[in-house]
């Protein structure tokens, strides 16, 4: 099966046209972060890349060195400003991304969702 086409009318895409809010941490040329609106941790914020990619899976085939540079950079610069990265003495974070319909992807534009805030258990 190969990768869906873009769904234009997905709730990130609205987020990034502006057409509804969201809870914004920071931002640069290439990702946008914000808070989850149903969190599942004390801190649980969403990174997004501002183009149109559909999964991780899309994200690393076909996005530029500068894209995923700067969606990286979007994500360490959360990590800093809730204090958990442990590059600046916090406790560290979970990474979740899914991907397509056995992988759990409600939202079919890539995120990765920053968990935080407390220990928790081994998944894998
Ligand atoms: P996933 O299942 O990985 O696609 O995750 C989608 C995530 O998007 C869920 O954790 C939702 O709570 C979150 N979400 C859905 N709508 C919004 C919204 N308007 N603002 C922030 N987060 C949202």
């Amino acid at each position: 099966m190969p990768i869906p086409a873009y769904d234009e009318t997905n709730v990130f895409a609205k987020i990034l046209r502006g057409d509804i809010p969201c809870d914004k941490v920071c931002e640069n040329d290439h990702a946008l972060a914000f808070r989850d609106i149903s969190p599942q941790a004390k801190v649980h914020i969403l990174v997004i890349p501002k183009k149109n990619y559909v999964s991780a899976e899309d994200f690393y085939l076909n996005a530029s060195p500068e894209e995923v540079k700067g969606f990286f950079a979007c994500l360490n610069e959360v990590t800093c400003a809730e204090n958990i990265s442990q590059q600046e003495g916090g406790q560290g974070f979970r990474l979740i991304t899914n991907i397509g319909p056995d992988g759990g992807q409600e939202v079919p534009h890539f995120h990765i969702h920053i968990l935080a805030g407390g220990r928790f258990g081994k998944l894998v």
